[in-house]
């Protein structure tokens, strides 16, 4: 079995941000510490849980995502490091990442989870720009973003990634692209670039008709999106994923699971697994799922087994997210689906209106595809 992923999700934050979707809620201490004592008993029960023996699987990556983990005591992020090195075989170069919002990444707590083995941390900037923070509710400022970058630094993280959001309201494609400049100029390992997505009831919706906030037009988004990879690629990135780039070597080993038919487990309120062609989700309630992990009772919810078909698919969506794209043959002898005997006619269309292209055996979006692959990713479905 090849090395797994272990994801952890942490549910607590400090204020909820008006675009927010994630499963998270306001900070709770008791609830938190509580959390705590039930994903440490999660993690340590894994082994029984597939039949291995303690410390039998291997795991070479651990996210810490969520929500905000940087809630946690730097003491509690390494409890949880040391649950999952207990009951895992965790590669002694394991990449081990840490999300962190910068008003809770002091130096103290940067001090700490580096030395719990945490080696790489991505700070939720999202903007340099004041005005677009407070629109999203965020609530740092752009001081303490720098800070947090540069006490990372200090504390001895080598393998940075800093996140953006574009297409704010109000934000125009200049002013994204300081937001991109001033990211590239601190010289990250890594950057993900995010397009703002408005779910259906989200309080920013609200708030931008209240307060007659507007989008830029579709055509300035794929502008803002298109500028900022071609700034990034001239600083030295490179784009290896929809909405991701990075230094040659620093690509995020754990992300790239999800997007080439890997296997993790994940722990924590509403956290996802995949193992063995069977996937899982836990309960997304923290006090219900505190209450079950520390019973030792199942915490999942939703398991099946997928489909050959499904598996394909996955395989094929996931795999176009990445600019190396898919083996068209690779993808027929493993899952026995000729994608030009079956989807012949729409790649033709697609490639004809210049949204993905092939080279020899492989196929992938260009750079316009990604821009809609939501659109070209669902002719699979
Ligand atoms: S910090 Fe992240 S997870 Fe928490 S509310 Fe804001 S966007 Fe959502």
């Amino acid at each position: 079995m090849p090395p797994l992923g272990l994801y952890i999700h942490v549910p607590f934050c400090s204020a909820i941000c008006h675009y927010c979707n994630f499963n998270r809620g306001l900070l709770d201490g008791p609830l938190k510490r509580r959390y705590v004592e039930a994903v440490t008993a999660e993690i340590r029960g894994a082994p029984g849980r597939f039949g291995w023996r303690t410390g039998e699987a291997a795991a070479d990556t651990i996210f810490f995502g969520g929500g905000t983990p940087s809630l946690l005591e730097a003491d509690e992020v390494a409890a949880v490091v040391a649950a999952c090195r207990a009951a895992f075989d965790v590669a002694p170069d394991a990449e081990i990442t840490l999300e962190a919002n910068p008003e809770s990444a002091d130096r103290p707590f940067l001090d700490g989870i580096r030395a719990a083995g945490v080696n790489r941390l991505s700070v939720g900037v999202q903007s340099f720009r004041q005005g677009d923070l407070r629109r999203l509710g965020r609530i740092h400022d752009v001081p303490q973003a720098r800070r947090a970058f540069a006490d990372a630094r200090e504390a001895g993280f080598r393998n940075l990634s800093l996140d953006l959001i574009m297409w704010l309201p109000e934000q125009t494609v200049e002013q994204w692209l300081e937001s991109v400049d001033e990211a590239a100029g601190l010289g990250p390992e890594h950057l993900s670039l995010y397009m703002l997505e408005l779910y259906p009831n989200a309080p920013l919706r609200e708030a931008m008709a209240r307060a007659n906030w507007s989008l830029a037009p579709d055509d300035d988004a794929a502008e803002m999106y298109e500028a900022a990879m071609a700034r990034l690629e001239t600083a030295g990135y490179r784009q290896y994923e929809i909405s991701n780039m990075a230094r040659p070597g620093r690509e995020s080993r754990h992300n790239l699971k999800y997007w080439t038919d890997g296997e993790w487990l994940g722990f924590g309120p509403g956290a996802h697994s995949t193992l063995s062609g069977a996937r899982w989700k836990n309960v997304s309630a923290t006090d219900e799922y505190v209450a079950r992990a520390s019973a030792g009772q199942p915490t999942d919810i939703e398991r099946r087994d997928l489909t050959a078909e499904e598996r394909w698919q996955e395989a094929v969506i996931t795999g176009l997210r990445l600019t190396a794209g898919i083996s068209i043959a690779a993808t027929a002898s493993t899952y026995g689906v000729s994608l030009d005997a079956r989807f012949g006619a729409e790649l033709q269309r697609f490639r004809e209106a210049g949204l993905v292209e092939r080279e020899g055996d492989r196929l992938r979006l260009t750079r316009r595809g990604m821009l809609m692959a939501n659109e070209v990713l669902g002719v699979f479905i």
